[in-house]
């Protein structure tokens, strides 16, 4: 039985030749197993090599983790120190106003903050104090001639686009170079030709206490960027740049940021002081009066006194 074997008999017309199969297979198996061999020789050293891989990974892992946890405690430390810094801040304030009282600055501001309805009273407020608002916040026109009032400030349909729109300031259609005027003590933000969003070329001037002033469609632009002006002074000349259907001035008002009514404050005069306060009410006039009041009213007698006549104008 054991010696049963293929073999493989080819004859030609000169010989005769065997081929024994059993070897061929025997020959065979042994290729395969030295294939298998190497593939395990192979697998084996593959897996040490992802392993060693693998732990030097999780090394860098660990060491991300801890350069992060390191990262974080640095960003608590120098939180940590703001809120020092913000409240040393605080206390540097607090000794200001300890120093106010002190002085006796501040005084009127504390006595002031308990009873703020009193102080809206304009009558409270001197003719300097008055003159001073007057300077340092818009009123009055930015322009000595115009033809009319084309367009108010508020909703309406857009005349260039059809779409309902907020008209953010007031138009004053005139003739192309009509001078335009300062209408507050102020410092020139912006002052640049050019379509500007539709503005065209357009001065903004940024006044006090939060108030700013734009000036739109404009021909001619006199003023610079970072230039201050003075109430009254001639920034530019009117024109019809821009998005803009005919000569005409845009003009606004503005406080933080938000669009207020210019004509409030068009027709605010001297002779009628009190008439923005009760137009405008988007603006808390009393703790800006109250501020101008500290600012200018809380002159101790003896010192005026002491002062000499030449100081004074
Ligand atoms: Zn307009």
């Amino acid at each position: 039985m054991n010696n049963r074997r293929l073999i493989l008999m080819i004859t030609d017309q000169e010989r005769t030749r065997y081929i024994n199969i059993h070897s061929i297979f025997r020959q065979v198996g042994l290729y395969a197993l030295i294939f298998l061999a190497v593939c395990i020789v192979y697998g084996i050293v593959s897996v040490r090599a992802f392993k060693d891989e693998i732990v030097s990974m999780s090394a860098l892992n660990a060491k991300i983790l801890a350069q992060y946890e390191k990262t974080q405690e640095k960003n608590a430390y120098l939180n940590s120190q703001i809120e020092q810094r913000s409240e040393e801040i605080g206390l540097v304030g607090d000794r200001v106003e300890d120093l106010e009282s002190i002085i006796g600055v501040g005084d009127a501001q504390n006595t002031i903050r308990e009873d703020l309805r009193e102080r809206i009273d304009v009558a409270s407020l001197t003719g300097a104090q008055k003159v001073f608002v007057m300077k340092f916040v818009p009123n009055g026109y930015p322009l000595d001639y115009y033809k009319r009032i084309s367009a108010d400030f508020g909703y309406r349909i857009h005349p260039l686009y059809f779409t309902k729109h907020l008209h953010t300031g007031i138009d004053f259609a005139t003739d192309i170079g009509t001078p335009v005027y300062a209408t507050a003590d102020g410092v020139v933000e912006f002052a640049q030709m050019g379509y500007n969003g539709g503005f065209g070329n357009l001065v903004k001037l940024d006044h006090s206490f939060g108030f700013r002033t734009y000036y739109a469609h404009l021909n001619k632009i006199v003023v610079t960027h970072g230039s201050f002006v003075k109430k009254g002074q001639l920034i530019a000349y009117s024109g019809n740049s821009g998005a803009s259907t005919g000569p005409h001035l845009h003009y606004e008002v503005r406080f933080l940021g938000n669009v207020l009514d210019p004509k409030n404050f068009i027709e605010w005069t001297m002779s009628d002081f009190s008439s923005i306060f009760e137009n405008e009410r988007n603006v808390s006039w009393q703790s800006l009066l109250t501020t101008i009041n500290s600012l200018m009213g809380q002159v101790p007698p003896q010192e005026e006194q002491q002062s000499s006549p030449t100081a004074q104008e």
